[in-house]
């Protein structure tokens, strides 16, 4: 089932999700509820969606990407789950790339964020996965991350002069 994206403004967007306990993962609940999120994920083209994106502020977040016409240039990230997970850098080294959100419609915006980080979460079968992701995938964990602290991807801008709408990226800043 195809779920209502919250736009921001919703105050569901800016409420710190609560954990799930691992032992309700595999719920008939939670287990529809990821599988609601990964379909509105992929009606929108969307590379990842948290729940509370859904108007649900639990700690669920889904990341894949497949073809992506939003993200023609992205490198395929296989479907992942992360269930209260814990993200800390992995380097130092911040990168600047654009980001987009499913919640703030038709704008972009260029975001520093860590280039590589450790991640420890519960994957969707609610067992325990700890792992490493660097470029792309890791921006999208940060991003998704930051919406189960009630963020989005407008806090973490250091210059707004970059925030541009979604014609305008593509006339102007898309690459190639
Ligand atoms: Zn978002």
């Amino acid at each position: 089932m195809i779920l209502k994206v919250a736009r921001l403004g919703h105050p569901v967007l800016r409420r710190k999700a609560r954990r799930v306990s691992p032992r309700q993962v595999g719920s008939p609940g939670v287990q529809a509820l990821i599988r609601d999120m990964v379909e509105t994920m992929r009606e929108y083209d969307g590379v990842g969606i948290a729940a509370p994106q859904v108007h649900l502020a639990l700690q669920i977040a889904a990341i894949g990407v497949d073809h992506n016409p939003r993200y023609p240039k992205a490198r395929r990230i296989p479907l992942t789950l992360l269930i209260n997970p814990r993200v800390r850098p992995a380097s130092r080294r911040q990168v600047k790339d654009w980001e987009g959100c499913l919640s703030v419609e038709g704008l972009r915006g260029r975001v520093p964020r860590w280039h590589s980080v450790e991640v420890e979460a519960y994957n969707a079968q609610g067992k325990p996965v700890r792992f490493r992701a660097s470029g792309f995938f890791a921006r999208v964990i940060q991003h998704e991350w930051d919406h189960l602290q009630g963020k989005v991807f407008l806090d973490r801008m250091t210059d707004l002069s970059t925030l541009t709408h979604l014609t305008e990226y593509a006339r102007y800043w898309a690459k190639g």
